[in-house]
């Protein structure tokens, strides 16, 4: 038993994703997390129900500095008030119309990879953000916010500057490198990826199908 306790006590990073990220699993993840107080990195992908409180909102891992989860926003929130050393985050869908994220303290988060409905939401001006990056949730809400929102020739609040954007776009969207321009005016790196989710994409596809 002490032999045990010392091996989890050193683990410093925990992945759980794929069939491990699976119901018939989920007891014994639970029981690794109790036991894996100190590690840096989690990344907990499960594949049923996400309206199941899937992070262990009432513990506390001291050291951790990277969290990727797809619980629902609400959840994440409650994990991320204890928190407050993540330095890179990547969430998966909203589940709710006003994002939760918005009250939460980041005040060491450098990367964050959110759906884009989320950008405004966690980024404030007391947030070092360097690295962003925009997912298409799985939820309708998700995946119908519009560019528009977010590239609103208003700048990305940030307490650093935004280096890194790797964003899905429209290309039908107006004036969209000047949005972008705006909205992250420093970048060193802009990866651009045409979104087969965004509607306006979508019916550029059927266009070309139909001529
Ligand atoms: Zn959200």
């Amino acid at each position: 038993m002490t032999r045990r306790k010392d091996i989890v006590a050193t683990v410093d990073i925990v992945e759980v994703f794929g069939d491990a990220g699976s119901l018939p699993f989920f007891n014994a993840v639970q029981g690794v997390l109790r036991r894996t107080t100190n590690i840096t990195c989690l990344k907990l992908i499960l594949s049923f129900e996400p309206a199941l409180r899937i992070l262990p909102t009432t513990q506390v891992f001291d050291n951790l500095t990277d969290l990727n989860v797809n619980a629902p926003h609400t959840t994440v929130a409650l994990f991320l008030m204890n928190h407050l050393s993540i330095t890179s985050l990547a969430v998966g869908a909203c589940h709710t119309s006003n994002c939760p994220l918005t009250d939460c303290l980041l005040p060491l988060l450098r990367a964050l990879t959110c759906p884009t409905g989320c950008v405004r939401a966690v980024t404030n001006a007391a947030t070092p953000l360097t690295h962003l990056a925009t997912t298409h949730g799985a939820t309708g809400q998700d995946a119908s916010f519009p560019l528009l929102q977010l590239l609103n020739f208003t700048p990305i609040l940030t307490s650093s500057i935004i280096t890194s954007l790797n964003i899905n776009i429209d290309h039908q969207t107006t004036c969209l490198l000047r949005r972008i321009s705006v909205a992250t005016p420093a970048l060193h790196v802009l990866r651009l990826t045409e979104s087969p989710f965004l509607v306006g994409v979508r019916h550029s596809i059927f266009e070309q199908l139909i001529v």
